[in-house]
């Protein structure tokens, strides 16, 4: 039993998300953690303290991956609800 991210797990590959600047469609990155030496200065920045490997990550089943839009540049991170593998 456990959680599995439809994104990381492509599960979902028609999901799309719009950017909240120019409305675009935004390119999946990949999960946050696997950015996550370059984007420790940034968190920490952005006031968010859960920095070591995102101890609440499982147990909200949440799986944050970073988007990006083409068009504009936007970077955004969005939590992705993860859904339940008996
Ligand atoms: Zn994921
Ligand atoms: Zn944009």
């Amino acid at each position: 039993m456990s959680y599995m991210c439809p994104l990381c797990n492509g599960f979902d590959a028609n999901r799309t998300f719009h950017c909240p600047t120019c409305s675009e469609v935004m390119v999946d990155s990949g999960r946050l953690m696997d950015y996550f030496d370059d984007y420790s200065a940034y968190l920490e920045i952005d006031g968010m303290k859960k920095v070591d490997g995102f101890p609440d990550d499982t147990s909200s089943h949440q799986c944050p991956h970073v988007l990006t839009c083409p068009t504009c540049g936007s970077e955004i991170t969005q939590m992705i609800s993860e859904f339940y593998i008996p």
